[in-house]
């Protein structure tokens, strides 16, 4: 089909861009900079975008459609220029007219800011699902917050991690378009007075703070254009833009102070991934985003068929965590008391059209708010929670089998000193289904936060694993990979990526197998550059890449490798003839700056590298590289050129991970425990292209209730009994040998995360993995049939499962 009305030979659009250059960014020729040039090029392409949203806005109007609405407080997007022409297929004609016009097309596609919207997995997760549901022709929307400042940056003094705001916007935002017409007044704090008309109690909550919700869009391109949905997200505005007598009082502040409240609602992304703010200002966030989302639902609804007596057929909403599970009082509220419909009724339609997607089982990331909290700033809510709670529980309670203490599980207020509103439990009980991200997680569900409430509901939990987009994970970032495997299949995994499995056969394929080792090498050597660029330490392209990035965070144990980095440095001093396999140990990750420990994991792991890379003994059998601010397009970069990717997490506690499967797809082997995804990546790659250790999930409990001693485990460790004395002697920290005592004292004592546990398994199956890797053509075989093997692990899969089993939409393309 045609994809574009307006033209999109190089010759159109050079002329196009060049239009945009004098026109929209006022700059010629001669004194244009790279950023003007991305604008200019992102303004041409984005007019080829804009005719397809329009007609997806049309064909999506109809009720042939249901709407699907995803959200989320978080979506890690990444950079667009690069996706859109990808998906577009525009990125050969932008690139000749851009070099005609004489300026290099990788400099403008990398000036782009990441948009920096989330954190880590769950909002990257979130753009994948975008992805996936513009390719498949589902009309899904994304509904989070315009953060001005998303997640900080990551900046390293003396190994300590500084972090410096970031600051997206700075030089505008071409993909975005200001809606101020899609306007929603929000409402926070106040009274809720209660009277009766015609027999019928009315609430009216009035009062508080009001602020403005305003809409900023961004089209989302599905591949080959075919359906541009929309991504939605929200700014703080007050109504009161200034207070004009208190400007001419000269009281300066005060005239401006209702608006800077309002602006600060989506000033920042908190940086807390797992554990509570415990802000007032996240609560806020929270509801903000959630009212002005369903408002805006609620309004498109009634503009394409006045009733809701049809929301369920026609509407389905993910939850993506509890972030935005105040959408179940909220959507009562709006029901019963601004379009007076009953209390049974609006049950019944909530809990149609809500789902809820689950993250994490860690009791201590669980989202609660106190009573008293939720209770003043959002008293309506408050009371149609006391209600619904009052209303299941009664039901459960007429029930023979149950006993009290299920009903106390169950309820949504979590008793004790101090009462808490338990999120989880109420995005459960008003969801039609409660997903789990992995298989592994969705059964850990059924038998541990969930429990009693699955016992209830039997029917509401499933598990549809997570997936990643293969046109941004491997079409784009890795495009001599793509390349590749176009030439030996043809191009359809682009968008189904099973067929990838037509690979399995050329695992033995001396010529393919020379081809797929070439692109890693090479893509090794560009990674090589980047660590000399940021990080002044030379690495060879030939040692093995072994890489771990995500957040930084104790259950994800990046302290179990770098002790294993520690023993393997003690061990190559005390031989240092020995046949070593050169390795060069790669991190990247943020800690949320109000972490301590983890940040103490990033001193110590600098503070490694520093020692190791400068010690001459080692020669390079071991180099350690912590690349500063990891974000999307540093993992576009560092992907396609691993070549080991650390799983590593205690088992039971990584829900699914997605890092994981990017990896697999571009040919890495996994180093990981039998945890999230990971055991499913196993079940597709096969025992022998994985290297599995340490403890189950069920072993890790059982070990936690009895049989957990980690000092005896150093004790009969030698290997990391030597690594942990080496820390506690100073020998990464000369200055201050005392500096990384809390990590000892807290891994000789409690050690929850068992990394004690775990030490001798790992660093035995690294020994393994050397052994391996030093057959370089046994490797390449092995890393093909992980790339052959993960059609599984695409999201478009995971929203195939999605739209059947949760939302029952139906999928266009
Ligand atoms: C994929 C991705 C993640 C998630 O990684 P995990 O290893 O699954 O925790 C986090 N951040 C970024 C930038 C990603 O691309």
């Amino acid at each position: 089909m045609s994809i574009a009305s307006k033209p999109i030979d190089p010759a159109a659009l050079k002329s196009a861009i060049l239009d945009k250059l004098v026109y929209s960014v006022g700059k010629d020729l001669d004194r244009a900079t790279r950023h003007d040039w991305f604008f200019a090029t992102t303004l041409a392409v984005r007019d080829r975008i804009v005719d397809h949203w329009m007609q997806t806005h049309r064909e999506q109007a109809g009720d042939g459609h249901k709407h699907v609405y995803y959200l989320s407080l978080e979506f890690l997007i990444g950079r667009l220029l690069a996706d859109a022409l990808n998906n577009m297929q525009l990125m050969e004609p932008v690139g000749i007219a851009l070099s005609e016009l004489g300026v290099d097309p990788d400099e403008v596609l990398k000036v782009e800011p990441d948009a920096a919207l989330g954190n880590g997995g769950l909002g990257r997760l979130a753009a994948c699902f975008m992805d996936s549901m513009a390719t498949l022709g589902v009309a899904g929307m994304g509904y989070g917050i315009r953060y001005e400042h998303g997640l900080f940056k990551q900046g390293f003094d003396s190994g300590w991690q500084v972090e410096r705001p970031e600051d997206w916007l700075a030089f505008g935002n071409p993909w975005e378009f200001e809606r101020p017409e899609a306007v929603y007044p929000i409402r926070f704090f106040g009274t809720v007075k209660e009277s009766e008309i015609e027999g019928r109690k009315i609430y009216l909550w009035e009062g508080g703070e009001r602020v403005l919700a305003v809409a900023w869009d961004t089209p989302i391109v599905g591949w080959q254009g075919q359906t541009i949905n929309t991504l939605r997200l929200w700014s703080g505005q007050s109504g009161n833009l200034i207070d004009l007598d208190a400007f001419n009082r000269g009281d300066y502040v005060k005239a401006v102070e209702e608006q800077v409240n309002a602006q600060s609602i989506s000033r920042v992304l908190y940086p807390n991934d797992s554990t509570e703010a415990g802000q007032l200002l996240r609560l806020k966030q929270e509801y903000f985003f959630t009212s002005a989302s369903l408002q805006d639902i609620l309004r498109r609804h009634l503009a394409r068929f006045e009733t809701f007596d049809n929301l369920g057929q026609q509407v389905a909403i993910q939850l993506n965590d509890t972030h935005p599970a105040i959408a179940v009082p909220e959507l009562m509220r709006l029901l019963i008391d601004d379009y007076e419909i009953a209390w049974d009724k609006a049950f019944a339609i909530t809990s149609s059209v809500i789902n809820y997607t689950n993250h994490t089982l860690m009791p201590e990331a669980l989202e609660r708010w106190p009573v008293s909290l939720m209770e003043r700033l959002l008293p309506r809510h408050m009371q149609i929670i006391y209600e619904l709670n009052a209303q299941v529980l009664n039901e459960l309670r007429s029930k023979p089998e149950t006993r009290d203490p299920d009903l106390a599980e169950v309820s949504i207020i979590g008793e004790g000193r101090d009462r808490m509103v338990r999120m989880g439990n109420l995005a459960f009980l008003g969801s039609r289904r409660v997903n789990g991200v992995s298989a592994l997680h969705g059964d850990l569900m059924k038998e541990t936060v969930f429990k009693q409430l699955h016992a209830f509901y039997p029917q509401k939990i499933t598990a549809i694993t997570n997936g990643v987009t293969p046109r941004r994970w491997l079409l784009s970032c890795n495009p001599g990979l793509a390349a590749l495997i176009t030439s030996a299949i043809g191009d359809r995994w682009i968008t189904d990526l099973e067929a990838l499995d037509e690979l399995t056969p050329l695992a033995k394929d001396a010529s393919f197998k020379e081809h797929f080792a070439r692109i890693k090498r090479s893509n090794k050597e560009v990674l090589a550059a980047l660590i000399a660029k940021r990080n002044g330490i030379g690495v060879d392209p030939d040692a093995l890449f072994d890489v771990q990035i995500k957040r930084i965070h104790e259950y994800k144990r990046q302290l179990l490798n770098i002790l294993e980095a520690i023993a393997l440095y003690l061990a190559i001093k005390q031989r240092p003839d020995a046949d070593w396999q050169p390795r060069v140990k790669i991190f990247g990750g943020k800690a949320a700056p109000s972490y301590v420990r983890a940040k103490l994991v990033i001193k110590l792991i600098n503070d490694v590298a520093r020692v190791v890379n400068g010690d001459p003994d080692i020669d390079g059998k071991l180099r350690i590289a912590f690349l500063p601010n990891y974000n999307v397009s540093l993992a576009e970069r560092i992907i396609p050129a691993g070549e080991l990717s650390e799983q590593i997490s205690t088992a039971g506690l990584e829900a699914s991970g997605t890092g994981n499967m990017k990896f697999a797809l571009n040919g890495a082997l996994t180093i990981g425990t039998l945890d999230g995804a990971n055991v499913e990546i196993k079940d597709h790659v096969g025992d022998d292209n994985i290297f599995i250790f340490g403890l189950t999930a069920e072993q890790v409990l059982e070990r936690r209730s009895h049989g957990h001693n980690p000092q005896s485990t150093i004790e009969t460790t030698p290997i990391l009994r030597e690594a942990l004395d080496a820390i506690g002697q100073g020998r990464f920290s000369v200055d201050n040998p005392s500096l990384f005592r809390p990590l000892l004292e807290d891994l000789r004592t409690t050690d929850w995360f068992l990394v004690t546990d775990d030490f001798k398994s790992y660093f035995d199956t690294q020994r393994r993995v050397d052994k391996v890797y030093a057959d370089q053509s046994i490797w390449t075989e092995k890393a093909i049939i992980n790339t052959a093997k993960m059609g599984f692990f695409s999201s478009d899969r995971s929203i195939r499962e999605y739209a059947d089993v949760i939302w029952q939409a139906p999928l266009a393309h």
